[in-house]
């Protein structure tokens, strides 16, 4: 992986950024480029065939300044440390541009699921848990379902837990099933989110959904939603769909309950029937109004951005486009709905998980859906003021948002962040320390 792939690599040159674009004060910027703490663990597995296979384990905290670190857990065989670091850190700025009392972490195991049995899966899952468990808690880093996790896996985890902890803990863990404390609407949460970001961006671009073309990359969690949703929301027509064996496309249309039922037979989206079949390459390429790239990290890179012929890129992935890639995209006027901020609908729905297990409440889908969408369009919003009145880009204008609360969250807690900041200087106002500072809120 050379250093424009490296996920790490691109999220701290994406922070570097947007710190000159705030003139971060220096020690904030140096703070905010390193996670807080961070743990690898070995994970012995009894495998199927009786022998013992070590799996390797990471849990990442990336900054608690605004709460309890938050995020997902993934397996996958490509995972590394610098994976978890970078999506550890886009978990804090998504935690941010929504506004949640949540900081931001992310887990991660390297393995293959799709080459291990159910019974290998729960001992990892457990096993997983045992490790980490004195390093996580609901008040202090809560693990959730990413690639290649589930609800399953989530209430394996929680059941490990509260083993080990002799009592209930259901906070433990977001994503649980719902019969297991999980909350209504967090299956497509993260799509749903995204699609609100896309109604959004429609009203501002003055585009007609319903009239739109879309395309979408990867068949996971967020990609089938987003296929369902898109479809019923909007009325958008959806033309190719991919996952890791390939893609269809139909200029008819695909059918989402008709794609998902074949992928459940057959294990992937490819030979639908009356759909041709083209590359994962090609789907990015199409001439289709919307891209939804949903899979994993640097989908769109310098090599094919130039190709894309989409209006409006909505980012369910996270990490789906490389610094070059963006600046190609800015070139050709592709509108990008930043990951951070298109995806932040399910650790929006995974708070609203942990606080109806704080309080032992239920909520309706419809009180979950409404508070969803009251979030996300005040994100947006947040975010296209910025874009709008500083002339960056979605990315950078959420990256000021983001930092921005995440550094003054660091500087009220008195962490960091010199007597004569810079943004204090900058302006105009005499620099105070945080001490100082709440004197003089006290007095006036
Ligand atoms: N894994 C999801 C994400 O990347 C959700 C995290 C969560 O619910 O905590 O945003």
């Amino acid at each position: 992986m050379d250093n424009m792939e490296n996920p790490y690599q691109i999220a701290k040159a994406q922070l570097d950024d947007a710190a000159k674009h705030l003139n971060l004060d220096e020690d904030v910027h140096t703070f905010l480029r390193e996670p807080m703490a961070e743990l690898t663990v070995r994970i012995p597995v009894r495998m199927d065939d009786g022998s013992v296979r070590i799996f390797t384990g990471f849990r990442v905290q990336y900054n608690w300044a605004r709460g309890p670190c938050k995020g997902g857990l993934r397996f996958h065989p490509d995972e590394t440390i610098d994976t978890v670091r970078a999506l550890a850190a886009w978990m804090t700025w998504k935690t941010a541009i929504v506004d949640l009392p949540l900081g931001g972490g992310k887990g991660g195991v390297i393995c293959n699921p799709k080459q291990m049995s159910e019974g290998e899966l729960e001992r990892l899952s457990r096993g997983y848990m045992r490790r980490v468990a004195n390093f996580i808690g609901p008040q202090t880093d809560v693990p959730a379902p990413d690639v290649y996790t589930n609800p399953q896996v989530m209430a394996w985890m929680m059941d490990e837990y509260e083993a080990m902890a002799g009592r209930h803990v259901p906070g433990i863990i977001t994503g649980k099933p719902l019969d297991l404390g999980g909350s209504a609407g967090r299956l497509d949460a993260t799509a749903r989110g995204g699609m609100l970001t896309l109604r959004e961006t429609a009203a501002t671009l003055e585009m007609d959904l319903r009239s739109c073309t879309a395309a979408i990359q990867g068949y996971g969690n967020a990609g089938s939603f987003a296929h369902i949703l898109i479809a019923e929301l909007f009325g958008t027509t959806v033309v190719a769909v991919s996952d890791s064996r390939g893609a269809i496309y139909s200029a008819k249309g695909l059918d989402p309950t008709e794609v998902a039922e074949h992928k459940r037979r057959t294990g992937s989206v490819v030979g639908f029937p009356n759909s041709k079949s083209i590359s994962n390459a090609d789907l990015l390429e199409l001439d289709a109004d919307i891209l939804v790239p949903s899979a994993l990290e640097n989908v769109l890179t310098a090599d094919n951005a130039g190709k894309v012929r989409a209006r409006v890129i909505v980012e369910l992935a996270n990490g789906p486009t490389t610094p070059d890639a963006d600046r190609i995209l800015l070139e050709n006027d592709v509108f990008v709905i930043p990951d951070f901020l298109c995806n932040a609908g399910g650790v929006t729905v995974s708070y609203f998980e942990q606080v109806q297990n704080a309080s032992n409440d239920r909520w309706e889908l419809e009180d979950v859906h409404r508070r969803l969408n009251e979030v996300m369009t005040e994100a947006f919003r947040s975010v296209y003021e910025t874009y709008r009145d500083r002339q960056v880009t979605m990315r950078t204008a959420a990256y000021l948002v983001a930092v921005e609360r995440v550094a003054e969250a660091c500087r009220k807690r008195g962490w960091i962040g010199s007597r004569t900041a810079a943004g204090d200087k900058a302006k105009g106002r005499e620099a105070q320390t945080p001490r100082q500072a709440a004197r003089t809120a006290s007095t006036t």
